[in-house]
C-alpha cells in the first residue's frame, strides 16, 4: 500500500496525477497539495469517478519547510513528488529530511530572485569554476547526499523527459549497446503548433529562462558557452519532418558528463520556430525576460512573472496544439572494437495526449516520466540511500513503464548524425 504526496497542481502534475491514478494497485492514496488548493480539487473531482486511488487535498506553501513539514507529519507519505517549480527543490528536501520521506523531482534547483547576494556570490564562483553560467545546476542539490545517504532515505532528480527520459536512455546504451560512448546528442523536437504567434509549452519563467541563457556543451573535460542560439543546425525528424533546432544549455549534460567519464562529446538541441525567435529576441531586447524587479507605478514587479501572465497558460494549449514531439538521443562509440551510432527516441502525438489527460505533449512526456520514476521508486526498484540522477538507476524496469504507460521507444542502427 502507497501514500503519495504530490506537490504542484499545474501542466506537468496534472498528467502525473491522472497517470498514477490509472496505476491504483500501486498508487493506493494520493494527496494533491499545491498554492491554490481550487486547482487541486477540480482535479480531484475531475479523477474520482474514475480511479480507485483515494485522493486527498491540500493547500501548501512549498517555500515554507514548516508548513510542508507539518503537511507530511499529518499525511504521512512513503514518496514526495515535487512537481511545483525548481525554486521550491530545496525547501521540500529540507522536509522530506526532517520527516524521514523520500523525494523526487523533474527539474533541478533554481532560485526564484537571482539577486540574493548570498546565491548570486556561489553562482559566480560556479559560473568560473566550472565554465557555464544558467542559473539552474547540480550543485545546490547534490550538496545533500550525504544528508540523504545518512538518513537511508533516496532523493531522484529530474525525472521527467529532458532530464530524466534522456539519461535513462543513455543508461541503457551503456548497459546494452555500447562498451564506450564517444558522442551524446540530446534531440528535443516539438513539431506541434498551437496556433498561438508566441506561447509557451511549459512554465513560461522557466522556459524563457532556461533558452534565453547561454548555450553550452561538453567536450574533452570541459564546458563550451556560446552565446545563447548561435549553434543551428537542420535534423529531419521521425514523423515530424525537417526542423531547425539551436544547442542550449541543459541539465542533465552536467550530470552525464560525470556518470560516463569516457564521453567525448555531450550536447543538447531544441527546436525553435522563426516566430518563436523573433518574439523572443524582441522581449529579451525591451527588458521583459528579466528577473530583477522595477518599480512600476508605485509598486514592485518582476517583468518576466509581468510576462508570464500576459501569455496563454501552457494548461489552455491542449485542445489547440496539433502534432508530434520527437525527444531522443544519438550515440557514437564502440562495441566489442566495432563503431556504431545508434539512436533512441519517442513520439508522442499533442492530439494523442489530449484525447487521453487533458494536456498537451509537453505535458504528457514530463508528467509520465515522473509517474514511471515514482512508480520505480514504490516498487522499490530505484531505492538507495542518497541523492541520484536517472542515469544512475537501472534504465531496464523504467524504459518497460515507458512503453507500457505511453512512451514507447523506437531505435534506429542507422541514424543521420549531427554535424
Ligand atoms: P506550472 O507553472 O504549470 O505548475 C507549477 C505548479 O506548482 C502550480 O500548480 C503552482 O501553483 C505550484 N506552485 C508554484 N509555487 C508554489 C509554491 N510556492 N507552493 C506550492 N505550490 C507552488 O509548471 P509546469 O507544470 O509546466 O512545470 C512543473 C515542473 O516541471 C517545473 O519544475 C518544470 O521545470 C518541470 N519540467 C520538467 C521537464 C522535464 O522534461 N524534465 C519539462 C517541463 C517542465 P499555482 O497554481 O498556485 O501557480
Amino acid at each position: 500500500m502507497s501514500r503519495v504526496l504530490i506537490i504542484g497542481c499545474g501542466g506537468v502534475a496534472s498528467v502525473a496525477i491522472s497517470k498514477c491514478c490509472m496505476v491504483s494497485d500501486v498508487f493506493e492514496e494520493i494527496c494533491i497539495a499545491s498554492r491554490t488548493k481550487s486547482k487541486c480539487d477540480a482535479l480531484a473531482e475531475k479523477l474520482r469517478p474514475v480511479t480507485k486511488t483515494k485522493i486527498t487535498t491540500a493547500q501548501v506553501n512549498a517555500d515554507s519547510v514548516e508548513e510542508l513539514v507539518s503537511l507530511i507529519n499529518e499525511y504521512k507519505p512513503d514518496l514526495v513528488m515535487n512537481i511545483a517549480l525548481p525554486y521550491q527543490d530545496l525547501t521540500i528536501m529540507d522536509a522530506c529530511l526532517e520527516c524521514n520521506v523520500n523525494y523526487m523531482d523533474t527539474a533541478n534547483y533554481e532560485p526564484e530572485n537571482t539577486d540574493d547576494p548570498e546565491w548570486r556570490a556561489k553562482y559566480e564562483k560556479r559560473c568560473e569554476e566550472k565554465g557555464f553560467s544558467a542559473y539552474f545546476d547540480y550543485s545546490w542539490q547534490w550538496a545533500y547526499k550525504k544528508k540523504f545517504e545518512d538518513k537511508g532515505l533516496t532523493a531522484l532528480l529530474g525525472c521527467g523527459f529532458d532530464p530524466g527520459v534522456t539519461q535513462a536512455y543513455c543508461a541503457y546504451a551503456k548497459k546494452h549497446i555500447f562498451d564506450e560512448i564517444d558522442t551524446i546528442d540530446i534531440l528535443d523536437c516539438n513539431g506541434g503548433d498551437h496556433g498561438y504567434a508566441f506561447a509557451t509549452n511549459f512554465n513560461p519563467e522557466i522556459n524563457l529562462r532556461e533558452v534565453s541563457a547561454p548555450g553550452s556543451y561538453w567536450e574533452d573535460g570541459h564546458w563550451i558557452e556560446i552565446p545563447a542560439m548561435s549553434i543551428k543546425r537542420e535534423y529531419e525528424f521521425d514523423k515530424v519532418g525537417k526542423k531547425d533546432m539551436y544547442l542550449l544549455h541543459h541539465e542533465e549534460i552536467e550530470s552525464l558528463a560525470l556518470n560516463i567519464p569516457e564521453v567525448k562529446r555531450i550536447r543538447f538541441f531544441m527546436t525553435f520556430g522563426q516566430s518563436y525567435l523573433d518574439h523572443m529576441r524582441c522581449l529579451e531586447d525591451v527588458g521583459m525576460l528579466n528577473t530583477t524587479p522595477i518599480m512600476y507605478e508605485g509598486r514592485e514587479i518582476v517583468p518576466i512573472q509581468f510576462l508570464k501572465a500576459l501569455l496563454p497558460d501552457p494548461a489552455s494549449l491542449g485542445p489547440r496544439t496539433k502534432g508530434k514531439t520527437n525527444i531522443g538521443c544519438i550515440f557514437t562509440g564502440r562495441k566489442d572494437g566495432v563503431e556504431k551510432k545508434w539512436y533512441i527516441y519517442n513520439v508522442c502525438d499533442h492530439e494523442e495526449c489530449y484525447k487521453e489527460v487533458g494536456s498537451q505533449a509537453i505535458s504528457y512526456t514530463t508528467g509520465v516520466p515522473a509517474m514511471c520514476g515514482a512508480l520505480m521508486m514504490l516498487k522499490g526498484l530505484w531505492i538507495k540511500p542518497g541523492v541520484f540522477t536517472v542515469e544512475e538507476m537501472d534504465p531496464d524496469p523504467f524504459l518497460e513503464a515507458l512503453d507500457k504507460y505511453g512512451l514507447p521507444r523506437s531505435v534506429s542502427d542507422n541514424p543521420d548524425l549531427v554535424e
